[in-house]
């Protein structure tokens, strides 16, 4: 499983060397893993669609994914056209009868999120933030005191988010005028889906102040990478744990275009003008719903309980981190 293989240079070190860490058999593998793992924890009778949900990311499953050997990134090879992917996000569905409980899920579950940008930001400030979708972190942002904007390119979306009293701007992060000097920028939910996460963070940078902080939050590539060995060559019981915690952290597949290390994600925010102020790691919030049976809810509550403790003590054995970082 470790080919060396030659390909485009890397988007943040440059370089070319890569390990093949998924090809097309193996990933076919993974679907079918992801699938009979979600369909043993669903009730009887649950609606086909909600199955779906759990594995919709999958659309465009990669062919190929690979680890740079330099920075840890991992990538799809070859990756899409930055059309196909815009064209997934602005078709995304909304049933507005069910975005106020989305609205009020994300607002919960954000609340750590805008505590610590608090925390690193030192005092109250405006922000922006890229990918704001239902606004559930601008109102976690605004329980904290701090005045955030969103941009996002779902217009559904941000008609609603609207409607809570929000300013959102329609578009990306480089749509949004750059005579504004914000004190945060966040991106929690959309970096690993970039076409140029390069140019995003310069973006960024011409829209902070001074000392402003950059917020990213992003599924750990070398977490994944390393999980999935296990799957693939651990025995019965280290395999099963490891797959149990893939899925339940939505890395089964890796259904995002990248994945960063805490290694590379600062590398790549170090080129563009950025000290690192901090890295947290971190767990899915909880993925559980009405139609996962009471035992696989209780399981999850556990797994990720113990995996939050290891995340929080070591960031390179976390499935998602944050990168907190100051502009130069
Ligand atoms: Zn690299």
């Amino acid at each position: 499983m470790s080919v060396a293989y030659q390909l485009a240079p890397c988007v943040v070190c440059g370089h070319s060397d890569a390990n093949v860490v998924a090809d097309d058999d193996s990933m076919r593998l993974e679907v079918q893993a992801l699938w009979a793992y979600h369909e043993r924890r669903l009730k009887p009778g649950t609606p086909p669609r909600r199955l779906m949900d759990r594995v919709a990311f999958s659309e465009h499953p990669p062919f190929r994914l690979v680890q740079c050997n330099e920075c840890g990134l991992v990538y799809r090879n070859p990756i899409e056209r930055t059309v196909e992917l815009e064209q997934i996000y602005a078709r995304e569905p909304a049933d507005p009868t069910v975005l106020g409980a989305l609205h009020e899920t994300q607002r919960a579950a954000y609340r750590d999120q805008a505590r610590a940008l608090h925390d690193v930001l030192g005092r109250r400030g405006s922000g922006l933030e890229v990918g704001s979708y239902f606004g559930g972190f601008l109102a976690a942002a605004r329980d904290e005191g701090l005045q955030f904007e969103g941009v996002d390119v779902n217009a559904v979306a941000n008609a609603f988010t609207r409607s809570h009293g929000f300013v959102v701007h329609d578009g990306t992060l480089g749509s949004v005028e750059t005579d504004r000097a914000f004190d945060a920028i966040a991106i929690w939910n959309t970096f690993d889906q970039l076409a140029d996460p390069r140019g995003t963070v310069n973006e960024a940078w011409k829209r902070l102040r001074p000392g402003g902080i950059l917020a990213i939050r992003v599924p750990n590539g070398g977490y994944y990478a390393r999980r999935r060995r296990t799957v693939f060559e651990g025995d019965g019981r280290s395999r099963a744990a490891a797959l149990g915690a893939l899925a339940q952290n939505n890395l089964l597949t890796f259904p995002y275009r990248y994945g960063f290390t805490p290694r590379s994600l600062s590398w790549l925010v170090s080129d563009g003008g950025f000290s690192v102020r901090r890295l947290r790691g971190d767990v899915l919030v909880p993925i559980g719903d009405e139609w996962t049976r009471a035992w696989a809810r209780f399981e999850e509550r556990l797994i990720k309980g113990v995996m939050r403790v290891a995340a929080r003590r070591n960031v390179n054995r976390a499935p998602w981190f944050e990168l907190y970082a100051s502009r130069n």
